[in-house]
């Protein structure tokens, strides 16, 4: 197979841990680091030997990758010298705005062409609650910064549905990231994890209840839209053309290779993945088998997180009456938008994605 295949690089250490995130990392130690990249170059030549596939999309994401400093050149390069980069190659890296420093100048003469910086909110109590390191000054700086340097491909992080918000201070957020002038946002509604801060401390978080999340996401997917934002995907927009190449893979089922602790991948098929394990990556790194790709329930999930939707024929095959039945209410109700066998979800629809993917989901498949 030679259809071209996503690269996807953890670099999972962060300066300190967020109140809200469960993703993988460690504590950033310089010296780690150093010992990590190099047994993650290890791996970049054992499967650049083993995958006879070209790459079109590498996304450097963490933890903090900007923490890698002037070590993004020799990853980077790593990697060029281990697999066939196409020249059209969409490459991303995760930015911090408090880690950002010379960074952007070395991602740069890496070959970065797109940057995801986390900037979350635009006012300074806020990112404080939320245990970020970075302040709204650093976030535009990084922004201003990236585009003198000539990276004017980028995207920008946004939550809602933080403890004390409402549409006043949403709209303030909006605001603040609208000024950014981003390519790309994406948006996600906070969610309270296990073993997160938040989730010792829920109790005393003044989260807005579903109603006042389901308000803010239909003012934001509104507000975003009419400002030239395409609602492409539940948690994306984007401007024309600038979808995030290397996420569309994910949610299209095409493949993606996926190296680092807790990195997952999808190739030929076959999904699997490294532990959530750091220095066993380092010792010794080995993937866990996660089962096979592209089922039909798939298909369907991952189809209606894009607002292009789905083909329910190749879902189905015939659709079922009473499936038709159950569109037609979700149609009437203003969840769905059905062009038989088309189908795609509204906003109003994504906020309830899970429920409406169960409904379709039935007994069917
Ligand atoms: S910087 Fe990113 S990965 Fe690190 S703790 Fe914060 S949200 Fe999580």
């Amino acid at each position: 197979m030679t259809n071209p295949l996503g690269l996807y690089i953890h670099i999972p250490f962060c300066e300190r841990k967020c109140n809200y995130c469960d993703f993988y990392s460690a504590f950033y130690n310089k010296d780690t680091l150093s010992v990590y990249l190099s047994a993650l170059k290890d791996e970049i030549k054992k499967w650049g030997g083993t995958v006879n596939r070209p790459i079109d999309t590498i996304y450097i994401g963490g933890g903090t990758p900007s923490l890698l400093g002037e070590d993004i050149i020799s990853l980077l390069g790593c990697i060029k010298q281990n697999f066939k980069v196409l020249s059209d190659v969409e490459i991303t890296v995760e930015v911090n705005p408090s880690s950002s420093g010379e960074f952007l100048r070395f991602a740069k003469m890496a070959g970065v062409n797109r940057l995801s910086i986390g900037v979350q909110s635009g006012c300074d109590n806020t990112l404080k609650i939320l245990g970020r390191t970075h302040t709204s000054a650093e976030a535009e700086a990084t922004v201003k910064k990236a585009r003198e340097i000539g990276i004017d491909n980028i995207s920008v992080d946004l939550m809602i549905a933080l403890p004390d918000s409402n549409l006043q201070t949403l709209k303030r957020d909006i605001d603040f990231i609208l000024s950014l002038n981003p390519t790309h946002i994406s948006a996600y509604i906070l969610k309270i994890e296990q073993n997160t801060v938040f989730a010792k401390k829920y109790d005393t978080l003044n989260l807005p209840d579903d109603d006042d999340t389901a308000e803010q996401y239909l003012y934001m997917c509104e507000t975003l839209e009419k400002n030239g934002y395409t609602h492409y995907e539940i948690s994306n927009f984007s401007c024309l053309n600038k979808e995030s190449r290397h996420n569309m893979k994910y949610w299209t089922g095409d493949d993606y290779l996926g190296l680092g602790p807790a990195a997952h991948s999808c190739v030929d098929g076959k999904r699997f993945y490294y532990p959530r394990d750091l220095q066993g990556f380092i010792k010794n790194p080995q993937t866990t088998p996660d089962g096979n790709s592209g089922d039909k329930s798939e298909k369907l999930m991952l189809g209606l997180r894009l607002s292009s939707g789905v083909d329910l024929s190749q879902i189905y095959g015939e659709i079922p009456k009473d499936i038709k039945k159950k569109i037609n209410l979700l149609e009437n109700a203003g969840y769905i938008k059905a062009d038989l066998p088309r189908i795609s979800l509204t906003d109003s629809g994504m906020l309830i994605s899970n429920s409406i993917i169960a409904e379709l989901i039935g007994d069917y498949l």
